[in-house]
Formats: C-alpha cells, structure tokens, sequence
C-alpha cells in the first residue's frame, strides 16, 4: 500500500516521560510512563480493555542520546523512522501493556520490564538506568482503530493453559487478572528467583505456579512442570538446532507459513498460550504439537526473545 504523507498516523504515536520508577524485585523494573497523548489510548472497539496481552513498541533513545522526533509524524513515519541511523532514531522494543492507570491527560501507561542479568541489551539497559523523567516514545493503539497485538483469543468454554518466563510474566498477570470468575485452568511462570515471584489475583479454577529457575538452564523447569502438568511422562527440555527467533505461530498467523486451517471446526476443550525464549517455546511446541497431537489451531506460540539475538531495529 502506497502511504501518502498527508495520512495521520493509525496509533498513538507520543514523547513519553518517566512518572514513576519502581523496583519490582531482582529482575523487574516497573516503570509508569506519562504523556498527554495516552488520553488517546483505547481498543479497536472503543474500549480501554481489558488489555490482555496487548504488546506495544517502545523507542528507548540510543546510548549517545539520541531519539527520533514525533514531532508532526504521519503514517509514513514508521519508514522515515528506519531509514535514519541507530544514533539518531534509538532503539526500538517489543514489551507488554501491564496497565493503563487514571484518565485523560492524566493516563500512565505501566509496564514491567525484565532486567537481563549479566547480558546487554538496549531496553533492559534503559529501564536500569531509567529515572523520573526519563524520555522514550510509545507506539500504541488508537481508541476506536484497527491496531492488532493480542493474541490471548480462547473461546470462552475452553480450560486454560497459560506457560511463560520472565517476559512473558507481565502478559500472563495481566490476562490472570482480567479472566472471567469461572475461568478454569493452569499457568506456570518461570522466573531467576524465588525472589521475583508476584503476587497476582485469578479467578479459584485456574491454578497459579510460579518456578524459581536458580542454577537450572532457562526453561527446564517450565518444560518439565508443563509436561507433567499435561500427563504422561515428564519431558525434559530439548532445544533444536534450528530456532527461529520471531516464532510466532498461533490460531491466527503462523511465521514459518504453515497454512491454517481454521475452519471453526471443534478444537478441544484446551486453550494454550505459550510465550518466553524460542528456543524453549520451540521445543515445547514441537512436543505438544508432533508428540502429543495437540491440534495447533488450540496453542498460540510465541517467540518473546531469543538467546544471542538482539531485537530487530
Ligand atoms: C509481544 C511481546 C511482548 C513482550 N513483553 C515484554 C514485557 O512486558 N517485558 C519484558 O521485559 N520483555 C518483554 N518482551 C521481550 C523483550 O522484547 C525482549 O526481551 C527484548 O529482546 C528486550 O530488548 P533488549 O534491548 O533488552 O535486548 P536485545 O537488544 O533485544 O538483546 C540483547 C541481548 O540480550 C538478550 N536478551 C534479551 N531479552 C533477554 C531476557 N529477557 N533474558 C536474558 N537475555 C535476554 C538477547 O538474547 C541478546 O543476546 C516482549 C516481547 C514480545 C515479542
């Protein structure tokens, strides 16, 4: 589609201030973001959520500062954006909609982000750093406009199997607190540490585990307490050699092209949404899909982050 220069951006596209800075624990900052434009902020259908697992863009600026202007930004902008250098434009992330708080100009956008110990990384290093006023710009949806990013699509009679690490904690919180109260089902989470637990409300029918990694290799525990959770033998986790960093296969879309098939037809009584490192998420894919015949159309998997992979643009 040609985009003439003249067409207002389909989002809100807004400079954001850091409002407020809190250490959640080891690994998560929350941090509230403020700006007059996020009075704008809604769903498709005209609503300010449930938000579920909405992801949204994050620019952070980039180490020497700098962070491109939305000063008059149409809808070519996300183009002029790419074209220019990394130096100029900063960096921009993926995260999860945590919370919208207060209203009108006085809107805060909260999110949760993931400290990554030990590796470097442009967001994890800006959240670090972050203070009160803090600038980064947010790409997010627009009250009453096509804008896409949820992905939490069950239907409303099927159990739930909510799985994810750390990244995927602000999105299954999110989702946990907004399920209906007869909601049934299981979520695990896995974390660095004991002390990174949260505490989240669900509704009694969905049962809550959260998994302290420590010394265990990232998503062992979650593979196996997944396995188990499923029945049959436990399985222990199996990375393949071959990963795709941007997994992302759901009843919807599927990112390696595999043709979907979603007639509407019965899908069984499971719902599961599985998110965190895709090396995990791949090997739990390829086991519930290959091994335990799960029909796809009943799983969304989805590739938060890769080892060793930095974030595109
Ligand atoms: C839909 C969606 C929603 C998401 N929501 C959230 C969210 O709410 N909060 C959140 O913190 N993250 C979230 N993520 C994940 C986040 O986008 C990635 O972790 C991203 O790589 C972080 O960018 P970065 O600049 O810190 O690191 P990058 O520049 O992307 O990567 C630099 C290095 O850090 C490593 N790395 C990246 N993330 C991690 C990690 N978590 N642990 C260990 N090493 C890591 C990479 O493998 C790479 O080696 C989400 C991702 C998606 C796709």
């Amino acid at each position: 589609m040609t985009v003439t220069a003249t067409e207002p951006i389909p989002m809100v596209l807004a400079e954001v201030q850091v409002a407020s800075v809190q250490r959640l624990s080891p690994s998560f900052v929350r941090l509230e973001l403020a700006a007059p434009e996020l009075a704008e902020v809604g769903l498709p259908d005209g609503s300010d959520g449930p938000w579920w697992d909405q992801r949204f863009k994050l620019v952070v600026p980039h180490a020497g500062g700098g962070l491109g202007s939305v000063t008059d930004a149409d809808a070519s902008w996300l183009g002029t954006w790419l074209e220019r250098p990394v130096e100029e434009r900063g960096h921009m992330r993926t995260y999860t909609v945590r919370e919208l708080r207060g209203s009108g100009e006085q809107r805060r956008l909260v999110v949760d982000i993931v400290l990554h110990e030990g590796v470097s990384g442009p967001g994890s290093d800006w959240a670090l750093a972050a203070e009160v006023g803090t600038r980064a710009v947010v790409l997010l949806p627009k009250r009453g406009l096509p804008f896409g990013g949820i992905e939490f699509l069950p239907r409303p009679e099927q159990r739930l199997l909510l799985v994810g690490d750390e990244t995927a904690v602000p999105a299954i919180c999110a989702i946990l607190e907004h399920l209906p109260a007869d909601a049934k089902g299981a979520a695990f989470l896995e974390v660095p540490y004991s002390a990174d637990v949260q505490e989240v409300s669900a509704p009694a029918g969905v049962e809550v585990t959260w998994l302290a990694r420590g010394a265990q290799e990232h998503g062992a525990a979650l593979t196996a307490a997944v396995t188990a959770h499923l029945g049959g033998a436990v399985v222990a986790l199996e990375i393949p050699e071959e990963v795709d960093p941007e997994l992302w296969e759901t009843p919807q879309w599927s990112s390696s092209g595999e043709e979907i098939n979603d007639d509407g037809s019965v899908r069984g009584d499971l719902y599961a949404w599985i998110a965190g490192e895709a090396g995990v998420v791949t090997g739990l894919r390829r086991h519930l899909v290959k091994e335990r015949g799960m029909d796809r159309r009943q799983v969304a998997f989805m590739g938060y982050w890769r080892r060793g992979v930095s974030m595109k643009s």
